[in-house]
């Protein structure tokens, strides 16, 4: 067999082999899955703006006068003006000074961390830190200190151990397969107190968190010591691209300096002016964002009432841990055939034995039918025979 073939054998064997499943239609509380009408409680588009009429037309209308793609990078000639009104306008929502603009939010992390650690110093990062984050540290040419979840203790200390060569902290502000928030406070204190910047991963919270859905670091008012906002535009954004948040002094350095920015085709005029307008509509309407909360609240209660305890404290983010890869799986199956789509996260994307089924709610869904659905995990959990085995807290 070839090494390919083995490791397929391999991922099959454990449990961890992954396939494409093939939605039909738009994003929206319901879809078609492989040809089945199903719920769908793992999408991303938490504020259902990417199927938005305004959103659609928005994209439409920038292909047709900007054409379908920027053509070349942004410092080649891929600069054009709904690259900077999008700039602009993320920066003031965000209370920022400036923002840039990046091809997704891999590559701003990608981009950013690498720019921001150079050889000789430390950067610290959270041991739930997205994949990107992980990827960025490990492209950066700084040392790399992962500190425990969330344990500002820890970190505390592997700063001090540092002995100065601090230069940068990073975090999730919501962590994307748990839906905790950061402890962004002693973050903060942190890196006053031993001078490093700080950079905060708003993906699950631009649009979900905070005053108008703001974020986590606009909730906890901590925009003036955090140096970097990042964010994704194809989460509540419902478009694709990704942003980074900071001063025009480290905007110009970013923007010289982040390879992930330099050497990639700026991202195409539809997309942008499509996240343009979703940014738009956020600010219009920020009820949308109260509904999001609300529903992550009746699928929580539902599943409280099924004997199911799930984490992620408040956000729209609604982790049922189950413990090992099979049965996880065997429940999302489960749950498929049930018509309710919750995808099964198992590692590498979460440490193993914490594999679980990742809810996401929108705020489009209608509370009636995450109960139901809350309904359905309970019954597919008790006929795998998951209860109580299925813990109280992710
Ligand atoms: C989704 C996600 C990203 C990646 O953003 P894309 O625009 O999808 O590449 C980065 N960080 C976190 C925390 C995420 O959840």
């Amino acid at each position: 067999m070839s090494d390919v073939a083995e490791r397929l054998a391999e991922l099959r064997e454990s449990g961890l082999h992954r396939r494409l499943r093939l939605v039909e239609g738009a994003q929206g509380p319901h879809v078609t899955l492989d040809g089945r009408p199903v719920l769908l409680l793992c999408s991303n588009d938490y504020l259902g703006l990417t199927g938005h009429p305004r959103v659609r037309e928005a994209a439409a209308k920038a292909a047709l006068e900007w054409g379908a793609g920027a053509g070349a990078s942004r410092l080649i000639s891929g600069n054009m003006a709904p690259h900077r009104r999008l700039e602009e306008r993320l920066a003031a929502f965000k209370g920022y000074e400036s923002a840039l603009l990046f091809g997704s939010g891999y590559l701003a992390n990608m981009g950013t961390i690498s720019a921001l650690a150079g050889r000789g110093a430390v950067v610290f990062s959270d041991e739930l830190n997205h994949a990107s984050i992980v990827d960025g540290c490990r492209l950066a040419r700084a040392e790399t200190f992962v500190y425990r979840h969330g344990d500002a203790e820890h970190l505390a200390w592997g700063l001090r151990r540092a002995g100065g060569r601090g230069s940068l902290i990073v975090s999730d502000g919501v962590f994307s397969m748990d839906g905790d928030v950061a402890p962004l406070e002693d973050l903060a204190r942190l890196a006053r107190a031993h001078g490093c910047r700080l950079m905060v991963d708003e993906a699950h919270a631009t649009g979900a968190l905070g005053p108008g859905g703001r974020g986590s670091v606009a909730a906890a008012g901590l925009s003036e010591e955090v140096d970097v906002v990042v964010g994704t535009l194809g989460k509540a954004l419902g478009s694709y691209g990704a942003y980074a948040c900071a001063s025009a002094e480290l905007r110009d350095y970013l923007l010289n300096t982040a390879r992930s920015f330099v050497f990639s085709t700026a991202p195409p005029p539809p997309a942008v002016a499509a996240a343009l307008s979703s940014l738009e509509l956020l600010e219009a309407e920020p009820a949308r964002v109260g509904r999001l909360r609300a529903n992550a609240a009746a699928l929580r209660e539902g599943l409280r009432d099924e004997g199911l305890g799930a984490g992620g404290g408040e956000s729209q983010i609604v982790p049922l841990r189950v413990g090992e890869a099979g049965p996880t799986m065997a429940l999302c199956e489960r749950l498929l055939e049930q018509g309710v789509f919750a995808q099964g996260i198992r590692p590498p994307t979460v440490p193993p034995g914490s594999s679980r089924i990742r809810f996401s709610v929108m705020a489009t869904h209608e509370g009636a039918e995450l109960r139901d659905a809350a309904r359905r995990a309970g019954e597919a959990a008790r006929e795998l025979g998951l209860v109580p085995a299925v813990p109280l807290a992710a």
